[in-house]
């Protein structure tokens, strides 16, 4: 008979960590802070507070190291969290390497993905402040989702715009979206200013993230019982993403074992800041060895590509001004199927950690990830998001060359909503792109152009 072998690590739910973990406490260098497009001062508390509770704002801003998770957002965490750990013995089988591969699994939440994680808190938190609606904007529409079920929880309304182009392309969302209780919109759409705008230009714009942000500050800028709600980003958002680090790290105590290579894939970088930044912690206060890599689209690369400086978090220039990797705050991505990874900029502490060399970057192009989204279905049961599987891409091809003694895999998402991403890649139908460095550069100076004079 076979030795029993450790497949999947469960924490019970008393072991599920109470606190989150502030990265901004250890840096080794702090991150340009965010300023006021207006003033070129740094932004202050009352500049955000149209928008946010104080609590999100502090927790914004925060210098402590951890930040206690409260009771009344613990006991809807429970709902799915602690997230298992798993040995990915069947993809180790098929790749025939030695290296031994975990992943973090957040596809079990309400909504299949990791954003659940940072949805319930700022729900939580605006309900507190006496709020009673959150706008927001979503991309394939896993934001959307996680925002909905976070409402709904607290009694809260959800009001959504989605990105045109999934709107049209991925109806099931929307579905989910209603059956939980939200209000979508395509965008652009006639109801924001900023919407009009667009439309005027191009009545048949397909949207983009930005657009959508736009309109949803739009709308709560201007409505004294709404807030607005980011779902990436932002570093209280990372913040409340760190519990998935949190538990990963006792979990690889019961395991026995320790992660050489940390692997996430990045869109505004929340996953992979939730999955690796308690792994920093470790290199840097107990000399851990640990190498962590973000992995972004080929066709939205703002780590790899991208230019490192002060752009808007959104395209009508609403938010404040965020040092990070952008393509310019008007950048209109290819439609790939991984529409949670198609947004212009990146957290501006995940770019930090790019830019000071904690981190490493690299893209890749949509059919190799969904080659490594396939295989690892058939070998490990689950169908991953198309975000996630340019994490799995990677791992697979450090796998294969053994370049590593064990990678952990930041897997965020489940992509059953995303069958028609698969049936196209099934039917051959996918095609890859990439961009020229130079004609990245030329459209992110342009857009750079259309900056307000930061005063010095
Ligand atoms: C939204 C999303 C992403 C990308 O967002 P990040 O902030 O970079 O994490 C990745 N994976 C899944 C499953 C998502 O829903």
């Amino acid at each position: 008979m076979a030795e029993p072998r450790a497949r999947k690590v469960v924490l019970t739910e008393d072991e599920m960590p109470t606190r989150w973990y502030n990265i901004l406490h250890d840096l080794p260098t702090p991150p340009p802070p965010p300023l006021h497009p207006g003033t070129g001062q740094p932004v202050g508390p009352e500049d955000l507070a149209p928008l946010f509770p104080m609590d999100l704002i502090l927790q914004e801003v925060s210098g402590e190291q951890y930040i206690d998770i409260p009771e009344e957002v613990l006991d809807v965490y429970r709902l799915w969290r602690p997230s298992p750990l798993i040995r990915a013995y069947g993809l180790e089988r098929v790749l025939g390497t030695k290296t031994r591969i975990y992943y973090k699994y957040e596809g079990a939440s309400p909504a299949g993905s990791h954003k659940p994680n940072t949805a319930v808190p700022q729900a939580y938190y605006n309900k507190k402040a006496g709020i009673t609606k959150l706008t927001t904007e979503t991309g394939a529409g896993q934001w959307g989702t996680a925002l909905s079920f976070a409402c709904a929880q607290f009694g809260m309304t959800c009001e959504i715009w989605q990105v045109r182009a999934s709107y049209d392309g991925k109806p099931y969302r929307k579905v989910m979206i209603e059956t939980l209780g939200g209000v979508i919109h395509p965008s652009p759409s006639t109801l924001t200013a900023s919407g009009r705008a667009i439309l005027e230009q191009d009545p048949h714009s397909t949207g983009s993230l930005g657009i959508a942000i736009s309109e949803a500050v739009e709308v709560a800028a201007q409505s004294p019982d709404a807030n607005y709600a980011l779902g990436s980003v932002l570093n209280h958002v990372m913040l409340h993403q760190t519990i998935i680090g949190e538990e990963a790290l006792l979990q690889f105590e019961h395991f026995e074992d320790w992660p050489d290579l940390v692997v996430g894939c990045a869109g505004g970088g929340s996953n992979l800041a939730g999955l690796t930044f308690p792994f920093f912690r470790e290199r840097w206060l107990n000399n851990r060895k640990v190498v962590i890599r973000g992995v972004e689209p080929a066709s939205c690369p703002s780590l790899t590509q991208g230019t490192y400086a002060y752009d808007f978090g959104d395209t009508a220039g609403m938010t404040p001004l965020m040092k990070m990797h952008t393509l310019g705050h008007d950048f209109i991505p290819d439609p790939i199927h991984a529409g949670g990874l198609r947004y212009h900029g990146m957290s501006p502490l995940v770019s930090h950690l790019y830019e000071t060399k904690e981190m490493e970057a690299v893209a890749k192009t949509q059919r190799e990830c969904f080659d490594a989204g396939v295989l690892f279905a058939r070998a490990e049961g689950i169908i991953p998001a198309p975000e996630s599987t340019h994490a799995i891409a990677e791992a697979v091809r450090a796998a294969k060359a053994e370049e590593h003694g064990s990678i952990l895999i930041g897997l965020s998402g489940h992509g059953l909503i995303d069958l028609g991403a698969y049936q196209a890649y099934l039917a051959g139908e996918l095609t890859d792109h990439t961009w020229a460095d130079d004609e990245l550069k030329k459209s992110v100076a342009d857009a750079l152009t259309r900056l307000p004079a930061i005063p010095a």
